[in-house]
């Protein structure tokens, strides 16, 4: 069965994900990207998410690729909320429906080549454009 929200052949995005955050943890030079691949992921599979969340992890992605705030800082800005108690959403979905209705995607998680950290960085930035092309199509 192909994955309901990204279309990634026989559910495979999730297996591939988890392969991925042990990589970005354990071997130098994946790890610079970790932050795009969470905010796409998270993109495309809307069900884990709430509105909310599913939108912020959007207009992450679109600080990190467009407006190329340095990681460290959004992390900072996002922790300081949180510390302040200043966050009032929640992100996780209880529901699982998802957030929106999209099932084809011009590139998934299948499309990242992981042979070495260079290309790794590369096709994870190039999946995280498109995904934040194709989500700011949907005009949410
Ligand atoms: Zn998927």
């Amino acid at each position: 069965m192909n994955c309901p929200e990204c279309g990634a052949p026989d559910n495979l995005c999730q297996v591939r994900f988890d392969e991925f955050l042990v990589l970005e943890f354990t071997e130098a030079g994946y790890g610079a990207v970790h932050h795009l691949t969470v905010a796409a992921y998270m993109v495309q599979h809307s069900s884990k998410m709430t509105r909310e969340g599913w939108e912020y992890e959007r207009d992450l992605l679109r600080q990190f690729l467009v407006e190329n705030k340095p990681p460290a800082r959004i992390r900072k800005e996002m922790k300081d909320t949180v510390d302040s108690g200043k966050r009032t959403f929640k992100f996780k979905s209880k529901t699982g429906v998802p957030v929106i209705n999209k099932t084809t995607w011009r590139k998934t998680i299948l499309d990242v080549r992981a042979e070495n950290a260079e290309v790794y960085c590369e096709d994870v930035t190039a999946w995280a454009r498109s995904v934040l092309e194709e989500a700011e199509e949907l005009r949410i």
